[in-house]
């Protein structure tokens, strides 16, 4: 390494022309990289030049030193250590750059330049390094395509695990549906046509992705038709299940997803052109097949993060993730973002969650082996992409040793469900033992001296015999020249610069010489003998000289070339094992994918013995029958018993809208939660938590919390909370489950009531609609609408009034509230006694002047409506009203209006 240090900087320093060849190199690296910090290595360390310099000391905190670059030209210079690289870039990655690396490739020459190649550029979406992702979840690089029909075309790959998908979205929802499928994905990357000025996609895109824009042909349908065939050596896009006749039929060019996937690849082919060989099957799908969930409802339910403390612990996911391999979190993670429609496939997971919970040893023993599987996945990505460190491939080696006993233990016939997945176990037997074979038992992480095992390569033994040689001779060299100079303090030393001296310090040097060597050679000091043996002087020190020999020379080349031999005979073999795992990274992608699926249905059986969950019957249509269910999430951070279960249930005949009132902290949130978590756990496969369910599949779930439930949005506004209402009332289908948690809350109570009692009266009337709903109001007068709507009905929360005191008892009853008891959890909450009884004061004197400011309610009609006349003429004017025709601002404006008048009145 000495050698190769000083060869680099003195090409920066010292070439007479001007700038030096290494500076020309850097320089057209730069050109071609123009966007990107670009990374140079330079011996042991990787330099920064120039304006990338000023960037790169002031984002990381380094020194910005400047060097000569010959004829006086300086230039700024900051390096970072090239062992610690990872951490420098996930840093410059955080602050929104891109990194283009560019390494030394092929051995370091006699003479001349070291070959160098930007050996990939690093951007959020196309990391590789297991430092700088995280194992719990997938890192999603994905690419837009809108068609001029307006259907969408996405596509996804993860690069670090293989997986590559797309699909198309299309329908006057196009816009709904992608925001759903990204806040699923959360790319951490998303590339777009630089010419898709295209607000309303860009205003889709998640708050944390980056946008990357692309040059436009890149996405030309049929350039991306020929990039897409030619990467997957496919005769035709159909063969792929790209084909789209009715699209050809209609004149609108290829699958929407086409151009996504070509510009796709193409950024890989750039940035990390290793992976193309990983992603060698495209995975097409329909969206359609899935349940759709907005971002809003994702975060309502928190499924994979708390909505207060952002913790996975407080999440859907903190309670069913018994995974042993990370891998399998990070599937758990994507079952759950993606819940079924499909019948038969959630009737083969639960058969196999089933066959788990019913042999509790099995699956003991099933989980003990995961755990020793690692990230299996990543490996078998890194394997593909040749980019597996040594100790890696140990780590691969430890995993597949699991596999055989992972089979013998599947092949009991009491887990037949999970045989489909056993088949696709492999050993990779033949991989497996060339790491055994060919790897030392103790590697270094990074490839480098003693990597091969001994007795690999009789050539490599005999090099390291050499070397191993050469150490003795310096011993040997180091004892022959004390006695031959007397110096009993001499000794051998090296460092990287300088390579191997013998030092003397000064005090010996300046002593002088005995007589005996005197009278031998006239030496009168110590230095003057030296130089009289042959020691040339290298350096001098503070408080040594450091001297060569002729003879320490020959030695020191002697050692070092044998050193260099060895380490390119290591490097070949340790290619050749990497060759041998690329060969083999399919199977080991396929029974990593075998191991997560295993791992995940194991964790959802150990979920279900541990906490009591039941399999639901799933229907494909039907209802919504819930006994005694609990809140998956809420019952685990309360006392072993005391979460208090509930029964549902809601179907199209006579139970569509449940209003659930009662005051606040009664439970009803959790109650509304509880279900919608009881419905999605169903439709990913899993057991619920419940003492029986029987369920008809649900299409979307939809959540909407009142404005000041919603702490984690920030904007607590009433506008957003009647937009994503309308959004509900627009979407909604007879299949959905339709959650409202105190929408209306986010204005005054006239204006809320009137509003969430419009939201209901739509829902109820609309004949499309049928949407089964959950509407929890403190608005105790929305309970009357039982009586006019017979499809809707009314519960409450039992309260349990001991004098002053209130007893929520989380029970839930048929019936409306009749007041609110706020006041009373404001004297739970600690406000002073004058200031509750105040407050109870006031509630008596409004309770008194009726619902509804004076009017009161008028007898219902027939046909179940109050006749418009006796109607006070604002609710007259609100019952005409067509909401959804309004824009939002028109909306506003005209509750503005109807508020005067009701207060004028
Ligand atoms: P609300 O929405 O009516 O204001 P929440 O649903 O937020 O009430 O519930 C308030 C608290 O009551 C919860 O944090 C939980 O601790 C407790 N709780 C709710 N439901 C139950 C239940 N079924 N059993 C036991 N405790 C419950
Ligand atoms: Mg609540």
């Amino acid at each position: 390494m000495s050698s190769r240090v000083r060869e680099q900087l003195s090409f920066l320093d010292d070439d007479p022309r001007g700038a030096s060849p290494v500076r020309r190199q850097y320089l057209e690296f730069k050109r071609r990289y123009p966007d990107c910090v670009l990374l140079f290595r330079l011996g042991d360390f990787f330099e920064t030049f120039d304006d990338d310099a000023r960037l790169v000391a002031a984002a990381l905190d380094l020194t910005l030193t400047q060097r000569d670059l010959g004829r006086g030209a300086r230039v700024p210079m900051a390096g970072i250590p090239a062992h610690a690289a990872e951490s420098y870039i996930a840093r410059l990655l955080a602050q929104g750059h891109r990194v283009a690396i560019c390494d030394q490739v092929g051995p370091v020459p006699e003479r001349g330049l070291v070959r160098r190649e930007v050996v990939r550029v690093v951007t959020p979406g196309t990391l590789v390094e297991p430092s700088l992702l995280a194992a719990e979840a997938n890192n999603y690089l994905a690419s837009l395509w809108r068609a001029p029909t307006g259907a969408v075309g996405l596509a996804y790959a993860d690069i670090s695990t293989g997986e590559l998908a797309a699909t198309a979205l299309a329908g006057d929802d196009v816009l709904d549906a992608l925001a759903a499928e990204l806040a699923r994905l959360a790319p951490a990357e998303l590339l777009l046509a630089q010419d898709a000025d295209d607000a309303a996609l860009r205003a889709v895109v998640p708050e944390r992705c980056r946008l990357t824009p692309c040059p436009p042909e890149r996405f030309h349908p049929e350039r991306a038709r020929r990039a897409v065939l030619e990467h997957f050596a496919a005769p035709s896009l159909a063969a792929l299940g790209l084909g789209d006749p009715a699209a050809g039929a209609r004149g609108d060019g290829p699958h929407p997803a086409v151009p996504a996937l070509g510009a796709l690849l193409a950024y890989l082919r750039d940035t990390q052109a290793a992976a193309l060989a990983l992603l060698d099957r495209v995975q097409v799908y329909a969206a359609s097949g899935a349940m759709v969930l907005d971002a809003a409802t994702r975060r309502n339910l928190e499924l994979l993060e708390g909505a207060r403390s952002g913790a996975r612990a407080d999440s859907l996911l903190g309670v069913l993730d018994h995974t042993r391999t990370p891998m399998g979190a990070r599937l758990l993670r994507a079952w759950i973002s993606q819940p079924l429609r499909d019948l038969a496939r959630l009737q083969r997971r639960q058969a196999a969650v089933a066959a788990l919970v019913d042999a509790p040893l099995r699956r003991a023993e099933l989980r003990a082996l995961l755990g020793q599987a690692g990230d299996l996945e990543r490996l078998a990505g890194r394997a593909a992409q040749r980019l597996l460190g040594p100790r890696e491939c140990l780590a691969l080696r430890r995993g597949l040793e699991v596999v055989p006993a992972v089979r013998a233990l599947l092949a009991d016939p009491a887990l037949a469900p999970l045989h489909p997945a056993a088949e696709q176990l492999d050993p990779c037997a033949a991989a497996s033992a060339a790491i055994a074979r060919t790897l030392a038992d103790d590697p270094p992480a990074v490839f480098g001296e003693g990597t091969i095992r001994a007795g690999v390569s009789a050539a490599l033994d005999e090099c390291r015999a050499l070397s191993g040689d050469t150490k003795q001779v310096l011993a040997q060299l180091e004892r022959r020249e004390r006695e031959r100079t007397g110096v009993r303090s001499l000794k051998i030393g090296y460092n990287r610069v300088f390579g191997y001296y013998l030092e003397v310090s000064h005090a010996v040097a300046n002593s002088p010489t005995d007589h005996f060597q005197r009278a031998q050679c006239g030496a009168a000091t110590v230095a003057e003998l030296l130089d009289k043996l042959g020691y040339q002087r290298k350096q001098t020190l503070a408080n040594a000289e450091r001297y060569v020999t002729p003879e320490l020379k020959t030695l020191e080349a002697r050692l070092q070339s044998a050193q260099e031999e060895a380490l390119e005979l290591e490097r070949q073999l340790y290619q050749g094992l990497l060759d041998t795992l690329a060969a083999a990274a399919p199977a080991l992608r396929r029974t990593a994918t075998a191991l997560a699926r295993l791992d995940v249905l194991a964790a959802l059986a150990e979920a279900a013995a541990r906490y009591g969950y039941v399999r639901p019957e799933l229907l494909a249509e039907g209802p919504l029958e819930i006994e005694q269910g609990r809140h998956p999430v809420v019952e685990r951070r309360l006392p072993a018993g005391s979460f208090v279960p509930n029964d549902t249930r809601l179907d199209h005949h006579d139970c569509q809208i449940v209003i659930l009132t009662g005051p606040n902290m009664a439970g009803k949130s959790t109650y509304l939660r509880q279900v919608a978590l009881i419905v999605l756990m169903a439709q990913i496969g899993s057991f619920v938590p419940a003492a029986r369910a029987r369920l008809g599949l649900v299409d979307r779930i939809f959540t909407r919390v009142g404005a000041q439930d919603d702490i984690a949005s920030g904007h607590s506004t009433f506008m957003v909370e009647m937009v994503e209402t309308a959004a509900i009332l627009r979407a909604a289908t007879r299949q959905s489950l339709v959650i409202l948690d105190e929408v209306g809350r986010g204005t005054s109570t006239f204006d809320g009531m009137a509003i969430a009692r419009a939201v209901v009266e739509y829902l109820h009337d609309h004949p499309r609609l049928g949407a089964r709903t959950l509407f929890a109001t403190h608005y105790h007068e929305l309970a009357e609408l039982e009586r006019t709507r017979p499809r809707v009905k009314a519960y409450r929360m039992a309260v349990l009034e001991e004098g002053e005191r209130v007893v929520f008892e989380h029970r839930v009853e048929p019936g409306g509230a009749d007041r609110s008891y706020g006041v009373h959890v404001a004297r739970l909450a600690g406000l002073p006694p004058a200031v509750t009884r105040r407050a109870a004061e006031l509630v008596r004197e409004l309770e008194q002047r009726g619902p509804l400011g004076a009017a009161p309610e008028p007898a219902p009609t027939a046909n179940g409506r109050a006749p418009e006349g006796t109607l006070h003429p604002v609710l007259a004017e609100l019952r005409r009203l067509d909401v959804l025709a309004l824009s939002p601002l028109e909306a506003l404006a005209k509750l503005l209006d109807l508020q005067e008048r009701a207060r004028e009145s």
